[in-house]
């Protein structure tokens, strides 16, 4: 996450589901000093299993995509810059290019505003998410889930890049977009043949 400009700081989570328990990131911690035993392992109700850190503040947010998208097994939420550029001035990115729109849905919503570390985040994030991979948290930053975590890792990567591109599309022009049609044919195509499976 660090290395691809995703997070800054101590900012930001990630969480993997392995049948019951759900491993994810301590809050507030450096990533450059994080190792497997800082790693908590909550259940979807939020109560500790193992680990003696804090787990991350927004716990709440994974468990509510989890216990809504039974397609998920990653979450990543981070704070990279065009994501969170867009997330102040559109209510949406629309499908624009190829890769994004394989991989993140056909369009990238904003979430409504919720507070970091409430459950009121959590929910809004489900429902802007809809059965798309990412969505963007409103003054905030991005969230991306996947069938595992290199899924979900790539989703945040291509995510932000699309934010790039449509911010830097919206300084010189007009914008192009995808038709709907050709949109969701993108997005079938990776979900049903494109990605390796496991
Ligand atoms: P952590 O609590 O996981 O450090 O997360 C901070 C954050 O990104 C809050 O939205
Ligand atoms: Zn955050």
């Amino acid at each position: 996450m660090e290395k691809n400009g995703l997070v800054k700081g101590t900012w930001g989570n990630a969480s993997i589901k392995d049948g019951d328990k759900i491993f994810i990131t301590p809050s507030g911690y450096p990533y450059d000093k994080m190792n497997e035993d800082d790693v908590m392992v909550i259940d979807i109700d939020g109560n500790i299993l193992e680990g003696f850190r804090k787990p991350s503040s927004e716990y709440q947010l994974h468990l509510e995509i989890y216990k809504n998208r039974k397609d998920v097994n990653a979450i990543i939420h981070s704070h990279p810059i065009y994501s969170s550029v867009v997330s102040l001035v559109k209510e949406y990115i629309p499908p624009l290019i190829e890769d994004g729109v394989m991989i993140c849905g056909e369009r990238i919503n904003v979430a409504k505003y919720g507070e970091p570390g409430t459950k009121d985040l959590a929910l809004k994030a489900v429902e802007a998410l809809e059965m798309n991979y990412a969505v963007i948290l409103k003054n905030h930053g991005l969230v991306t889930i996947g069938e595992n975590e290199i899924e979900a890792l790539t989703t945040s990567i291509i995510a932000e890049k699309t934010a790039q591109i449509y911010i830097e599309a919206l300084k010189i022009g007009e914008i192009s977009e995808l038709s709907p049609q050709d949109a969701k044919k993108l997005r079938e195509k990776y979900l049903s043949s494109y990605r390796q499976k496991g």
